[in-house]
C-alpha cells in the first residue's frame, strides 16, 4: 500500500479503543498502558481511551506500529495471546453493531443450498465490506472443502517487515486468526480451524494467506 495511503487513512476509533482495553486487561497498571501508547506514537490516548464507535481516529500506519510495540515490549506468547483477544474482541464488536448489519445479510441467505455455501456468500460479503472498511484487499474463496483468506499488505506483520524483526514463529498474524475463528464459527454454529498458512513476511509475497479447515477443530479440554 501507498505511503500516503497509510498516513491519510484512518481507522475508526473502535479499532483502537478494543487494542487499548485489552492492553489496559493485560498490563497491572496504568503507567504501563501509557507507556506502550507513548512509544506508539500515541501518547495522546494515554490519559483518556479513544470512543468505542466509528469516529476516524487513527491512521493504518499509527495502527501498524502499534501492532509492532506489542511484538517489541512483550514476549510471543504474551503478544499472541494479546492479539488472539484483539481479534476475538474485534468480532464480538461487530456483531453487536449495526455496521455490517450482519445478521441481517447472514439470514438473507437462509434458503441458500447447504450450510458451507451459505457461509461461503456470508463470509465473502463480510470480507468485502473489511475491505471496503479497513482500506486493505481481502480476497476470500472456496478450495475443496475449505476455505482461502489472502489479506493483501496485511497489517498485522507490516510493522516486523519494516523492521526486519524475525520472530521465532513463521506465523505472525494472530488478530486475522482469533478474529475468522470467532466468525466462522457464529456463521455457522460449528468450531472450524483457522490457520495462517504463509506470512508475507517470510514469504516475499504481496499477501497473508489463511486458510479455513471447514470441521477440523480440537477437542476443548478442561
Ligand atoms: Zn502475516
Amino acid at each position: 500500500m501507498a505511503q500516503d495511503a497509510l498516513e491519510q487513512k484512518q481507522l475508526p476509533a473502535y479499532a483502537i479503543r478494543i487494542c487499548y482495553d485489552i492492553i489496559a486487561e493485560e498490563t497491572p497498571n496504568r503507567d504501563a498502558l501509557q507507556r506502550i501508547f507513548a512509544l506508539a506514537g500515541l501518547a495522546r490516548y494515554g490519559e483518556s481511551p479513544p470512543p468505542m464507535d466509528s469516529t476516524p481516529s487513527i491512521t493504518l500506519r499509527e495502527y501498524e506500529r502499534l501492532i509492532g510495540v506489542v511484538w517489541q515490549v512483550f514476549d510471543e506468547i504474551q503478544a499472541r495471546e494479546i492479539f488472539r483477544r484483539v481479534g476475538q474482541r474485534g468480532f464480538q464488536r461487530l456483531t453487536r453493531s449495526g455496521v455490517l448489519m450482519y445478521t441481517q445479510f447472514l439470514r438473507a441467505f437462509d434458503s441458500i443450498g447447504t450450510k458451507r455455501e451459505r457461509v461461503a456468500l456470508a463470509m465473502g460479503r463480510l470480507t468485502a465490506e473489511l475491505t471496503r472498511a479497513l482500506g486493505y484487499r481481502h480476497e476470500f474463496r472456496r478450495e475443496g472443502e475449505d476455505f482461502i483468506l489472502d489479506i493483501y499488505d496485511c497489517p498485522y506483520c507490516a510493522e516486523l517487515l519494516r523492521r526486519q524483526i524475525k520472530p521465532k514463529e513463521e506465523h505472525v498474524c494472530h488478530i486475522p486468526v482469533a478474529f475468522y475463528q470467532a466468525a466462522l464459527n457464529w456463521a455457522s454454529g460449528d468450531p472450524h480451524t483457522v490457520q495462517e498458512i504463509s506470512c508475507r513476511l517470510t514469504s516475499g509475497e504481496a499477501y497473508c494467506r489463511f486458510k479455513i479447515y471447514w470441521n477440523v477443530v480440537l477437542k476443548e479440554r478442561v
